[in-house]
């Protein structure tokens, strides 16, 4: 299946370039060339990457990137600037863009950015089992995985890297019974043989940071006899 690219842009002469030479790449190409309609195409149509102006119509791109994200859809991003638009935040936490290319750009440059973003992408997904995003949200928890960085009802929390593995599992594997053998397995690995109740106990800390009541847990949930099921 080809992969499909959204582009989000009002200049109507720059999309008809842009359409002609990815479809020469054979990419699927959809276009959207205002915010509202881009935003609503982004999450119904779950592009593999999204090509985003940041003036538009109707909502700008800085918006619509932070949207997406919020909402939890990790296709890579790449902005396009106007130059003297700031775009120092564009790529990083706040806006969460993976690149950017500023006007006017050579069409060439923007072609080989796609794909290095698309094999990576792939890549990651293929090492992962299913994708989890850089940046997931759930309750007041935000994790950001690029920097090993979680914050609750915008504090900082002190997890450690172990534990930032472990909700990485739990995420992937969304609704699932996880074993504590299986945790053993792909967390800790064959080498180190921590027990069982190590695994509970590690679970017990992690739930005391990330649950507002850890005794009665909205997101990680015991199955008697099995393991773990997160729903987040
Ligand atoms: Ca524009």
């Amino acid at each position: 299946m080809n992969e499909k690219i959204l582009i989000i842009e009002d200049e109507e002469d720059l999309v008809k370039g842009l359409k002609l030479n990815l479809a020469d790449e054979g990419y699927e190409v959809d276009w959207a060339a205002d915010g509202i309609e881009g935003l609503r195409k982004a999450l119904e149509e779950r592009p593999n990457l999204i090509i985003l102006d940041i003036m538009l119509p109707k909502m700008n791109g800085l918006d619509i990137c932070r949207e997406l994200r919020q909402k939890n859809i990790s296709a890579p991003i790449i902005m396009l600037t106007a130059k003297g638009e700031e775009i120092d935040k564009v790529v990083g936490l706040e806006i969460g863009a993976d690149d950017y290319m500023t006007k006017p750009f050579s069409i060439r440059e923007l072609l080989a950015r796609i794909k290095a973003h698309l094999r990576r992408d792939k890549r990651e997904e293929k090492s992962e089992g299913k994708k989890v995003p850089k940046i997931y949200r759930f309750g007041d928890v935000e994790i950001d995985f690029a920097h090993f960085k979680v914050k609750r009802k915008d504090k900082e929390l002190d997890l450690t890297s172990l534990e930032i593995e472990i909700l990485k599992y739990f995420i992937a594997h969304q609704e699932e019974v996880v074993t504590r053998e299986v945790l053993l397995d792909k967390i800790w690995g064959y080498e180190k043989y921590p027990t069982t109740r190590t695994i509970d106990n590690h679970i017990l800390k992690l739930r005391k940071k990330i649950e507002e009541d850890p005794s009665h847990p909205k997101y990680i949930f015991s199955v008697y006899g099995e393991g773990y099921r997160f729903m987040g």
